[in-house]
């Protein structure tokens, strides 16, 4: 196989390696991305059904920083639904613990959360159901394989999520040169979740709620009213997501016991006629959020044998989440653009 020389490699289409690819591309720079999916986005995810797009990751969009709501109301203006969610009943956390705090803007997007990293995503090279296997170094560069293709490249940013880079960095064979970068990533453990999109054609009731945080449940975290985002006529579509420790206990079941437990759940704060949705989608999220409040403050940069490596994601920005994913994308770049 031939191996492809290219400028900047990015691991990872997700919200961190697509912030950090536009704004390295608007700096001039020749930038490709190796994505694993289908999809783009990663996290921040959308499944389609009946006409509606329905979030079954990040659930809406919360962010105090400028820069990153600049950049969703210059690409995505009129689809932003400012203040989603207005109607919130409960009073159990959200997954990320201050995302309603006052200051805090929020919003979801009309189309799905989805669009936005598809607007990222315009113009920029991103080769698809591509998974990295192993990275390793040679003559001055880091050398990329997967199933079809070999890359050389002098500047690699990691932007999966953290147990993922961290897999791909134990295997590489500069492993130990990097030891300290590693350990920091065994401080940020991240937290599965289970979520379950179900859809009813005609529910006999619309909840008068945009997102439940039901504090006395033992499963369930949240659960998203989908519909309220999109003009859905008489449809619901419902997001469930269940907590992170039940989560982790149910992650090997199969996915009929779990989604219906977890809609027996439901029924009990909402009616027994949520036990039969016309439509379901179960989703393990192995990796879903960080379990940790220490955040770093910047992306990693480290130096290998003449070559740049960079390390972003939720965890390289205080912010955490999809902000501080974003933000790290950007802070690289903007670190990038000067040094390389
Ligand atoms: C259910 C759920 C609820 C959440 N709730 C919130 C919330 O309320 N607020 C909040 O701020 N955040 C929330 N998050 C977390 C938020 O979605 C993430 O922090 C953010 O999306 C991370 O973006 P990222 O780019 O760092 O990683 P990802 O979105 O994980 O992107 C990484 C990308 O890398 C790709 N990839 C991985 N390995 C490889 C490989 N070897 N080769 C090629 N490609 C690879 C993946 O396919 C993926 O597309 C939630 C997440 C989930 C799942």
């Amino acid at each position: 196989m031939q191996t492809r020389k290219v400028d900047i490699l990015v691991i990872g289409a997700g919200m961190a390696g697509l912030s950090f690819a536009r704004t390295m591309q608007q700096h001039g720079r020749d930038v490709l991305i190796l994505e694993r999916s289908r999809a783009v986005g990663g996290r921040c995810a959308t499944w389609r059904h009946a006409g509606l797009a329905l979030d079954y990751g990040v659930p809406f969009l919360h962010a105090r920083s400028p820069l990153f709501w600049q950049s969703v109301d210059e690409l995505l203006g009129a689809d932003v639904l400012p203040g989603w969610p207005q109607r919130v009943q409960g009073h159990g956390p959200t997954c990320q613990p201050r995302a309603l705090d006052p200051g805090v803007r929020h919003a979801a997007l009309r189309g799905g959360l989805n669009t936005l990293s598809k607007k990222l995503a315009e113009g920029l090279e991103i080769v698809r159901e591509s998974e990295v296997t192993s990275i390793q170094t040679l003559q001055g560069s880091f050398q990329l394989s997967g199933a079809n293709f070999s890359l050389s490249t002098q500047t690699l940013v990691l932007a999966a999520a953290n147990a993922e880079s961290l897999r791909l960095l134990k295997d590489s064979d500069f492993g130990t040169a990097i030891a300290g970068a590693m350990a920091l990533f065994g401080l940020a453990p991240t937290l599965p979740t289970l979520s379950l999109l179900a859809c009813y054609e005609t529910p006999p009731t619309q909840p008068d709620w945009e997102l439940l945080l039901p504090e006395t449940s033992t499963s369930i975290q949240l659960i998203s009213n989908e519909s309220s985002k999109n003009a859905a006529g008489q449809k619901l579509g419902l997001c469930i997501q269940a907590q992170p420790a039940w989560s982790r206990q149910r992650l090997d079941s199969p996915a009929e016991a779990w989604t219906r437990d977890l809609l027996r759940e439901t029924a009990l704060l909402l009616g027994d006629w949520v036990m039969e949705p016309d439509w379901q989608r179960p989703h393990r999220w192995l990796e879903a959020r960080l379990d940790s409040a220490s955040r770093l403050r910047g992306p990693l940069v480290q130096n290998i044998a003449g070559c740049k490596l960079g390390i972003i994601g939720e965890y390289f920005n205080p912010a955490g989440g999809l902000e501080g994913a974003f933000l790290s994308g950007r802070q690289l770049a903007d670190l990038l653009k000067e040094t390389t």
